[in-house]
């Protein structure tokens, strides 16, 4: 069974919708579809990895339509590394991500 995917998600210039997608590639987890404003996640993967995958396609999804110098490939490595990073960050740190919400929330009011 696989786990809840969040509510869309706004970010860059459209909202993102995440949904499961038999037809994601077993080496790629997930699947930006920028011209549908898609997140497409593979089936069947376990929670961490799931939340892991959301993000990497956000990384994408703000790299898109940037004027990036890098290639695709240092692109994904870079990809990789902050999602891995931020879900680390994110799970261990429950009360700074809290502080940022506060604070975030404080300037927007
Ligand atoms: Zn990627």
């Amino acid at each position: 069974m696989s786990i809840s995917l969040p509510d869309p998600i706004d970010l860059g210039y459209r909202t993102w919708s995440v949904e499961y997608d038999k037809g994601v590639q077993d080496d790629e987890y997930g699947e930006l579809v920028p011209l549908r404003g898609m997140i497409l996640i593979m089936p069947g993967m376990d929670a961490t990895t799931v939340v892991v995958t959301v993000l990497h396609e956000l990384l994408h999804a703000m790299f898109h339509n940037s004027s990036t110098p890098l290639t695709t490939k240092q692109e994904e490595t870079a990809v990789t590394q902050l999602a891995h990073g931020l879900t680390e960050l994110i799970s261990r740190n429950p009360e700074f991500m809290e502080w940022v919400d506060t604070q975030l929330r404080e300037d927007t009011e």
